[in-house]
């Protein structure tokens, strides 16, 4: 179902829009999308000064991907309500264990205000700003690739799938040579980190990329 591409939906007026697998009045669906064979799913958006989302759906998670940060997603699972989303251009699919079961749909909510933003200050970007990374430089790539297999699992990735990722892109470099540049940047940016915790040292970097690209 992935694979067809996304409709798109304005979604600035106020007031609520249900969004549904079932045509029925019961369910009373402003905007039925199309799912796979015995999919069931609904859910209300309220929009206002915020966007919220009620997932109405039985066994249905609702996934929202930020379309202009697509590392920013949320997931309502089945049941869950009011869930504001920090975001006004998504994409909303909905998933059953895992399995894309709706097609899936581009959303444009109201423009949100800078108040409602989490905005990062500087100080908690400034290791990665004051490395200079140039977009077409090895490390950023490496930590392009790591902040999008990170944001696919929610876990770190591995320096292997990030060798993979890196070498779809035309980057050759292995996984030993991922760990270095991982190693590198991580000393550079966390100078006064000595730990090295497990697993920490890439979310550390995943964390840090992200604020430094919603930082202003
Ligand atoms: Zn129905």
């Amino acid at each position: 179902m992935a694979s067809t591409p996304p409709r798109r939906v304005d979604v600035t007026r106020d007031g609520s829009l249900v969004l549904g697998s079932c045509h029925c009045v019961r369910c009373s669906v402003d905007i039925t999308l199309r799912a796979a064979p015995g999919a069931w799913f609904r859910a209300e958006l309220h929009l206002g000064d915020d966007l919220w989302i009620s997932n109405l759906s039985l066994d249905a998670e609702l996934w929202l991907v930020d379309l202009e940060n697509p590392e920013l997603r949320v997931r309502a699972p089945a049941g869950h309500r009011r869930l504001v989303v920090p975001f006004e251009f998504s994409e909303a699919s909905f998933h059953v264990g895992g399995c894309a079961v709706s097609e899936r749909l581009t959303l444009f909510g109201p423009e949100q205000t800078e108040q409602v933003r989490s905005m990062p200050c500087d100080e908690s970007v400034s290791s990665i700003k004051r490395l200079r990374l140039g977009k077409g430089t090895i490390g950023a790539a490496v930590l392009d690739e790591l902040c999008a297999r990170t944001a696919e699992t929610g876990r770190p990735a591995s320096s292997i799938d990030i060798a993979e990722g890196l070498g779809h892109r035309g980057v050759a470099l292995t996984a030993k040579g991922v760990d270095r540049h991982l190693d590198h940047l991580f000393r550079r940016c966390f100078p006064e980190d000595t730990s090295r915790a497990r697993g920490w040292k890439r979310m550390a970097l995943v964390s840090l990329v992200r604020r430094s690209r919603v930082a202003p």
